[in-house]
């Protein structure tokens, strides 16, 4: 089987989602996967980052520096990746959320990160041909993730229908796609 087929064969689909969100983690490029998971479950007395903590964390997936993925939640959980935005009904209830370690500034991310990026958000589009992809930094004032969504999701091939354009706050236009920051680097 493959990785492609497996990822499809171990994805059910979950009808309540709509949009895909991408993050970033902005903190330590070498944190874990595990440890942000149970940083956002946490509540803020217990040194979390939300007041009740978030019961599924942040992200359905995290991709590490090595570009290793680990999912964390099932699709159908609600994880508090964006809370309630003002637009277009973009909300924790309907979105999946992908993020990655690092990107506290704009374009720091590595080629195993962004290629790990790039093929998950392919098998989720195959798994929810409707979805619509956007970059956190579109819906909310956050350099969230470090990049720019539409750019990047253009750059690898994903069709017009499956990518959520609004910039509501023009960080987008503001940053590249991650490839490009790749290429200046010279990495
Ligand atoms: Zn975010």
């Amino acid at each position: 089987m493959s990785e492609e087929d497996l990822f499809l064969h171990l994805h059910k689909p979950a009808k309540r989602i709509k949009f895909g969100v991408l993050h970033t983690g902005a903190g330590n490029p070498k944190a874990t996967a595990r440890w942000v998971y149970e940083y956002l479950r946490k509540p803020l007395a217990q040194g979390g980052r939300w007041e009740d903590g978030s019961p599924n964390g942040g992200y359905h997936v995290f991709v590490e520096l090595d570009g290793t993925a680990v999912f964390l939640v099932e699709d159908e959980l609600v994880t508090y990746g964006v809370g309630t935005t003002p637009f277009d009904g973009i909300k924790n209830g309907n979105t999946l959320h992908i993020s990655y370690a690092g990107g506290l500034n704009a374009g720091i991310i590595s080629r195993a990160q962004v290629e790990r990026t790039e093929k998950l958000v392919k098998q989720y589009t195959a798994l929810y041909p409707e979805i619509e992809w956007l970059g956190h930094n579109q819906v909310s004032r956050k350099l969230c993730p470090s990049y720019s969504a539409p750019k990047f999701l253009r750059e690898i091939g994903i069709q017009e229908k499956n990518i959520y354009d609004k910039d509501h706050y023009g960080i987008a236009a503001t940053l590249k796609s991650p490839y490009e920051y790749l290429r200046i680097k010279g990495e």
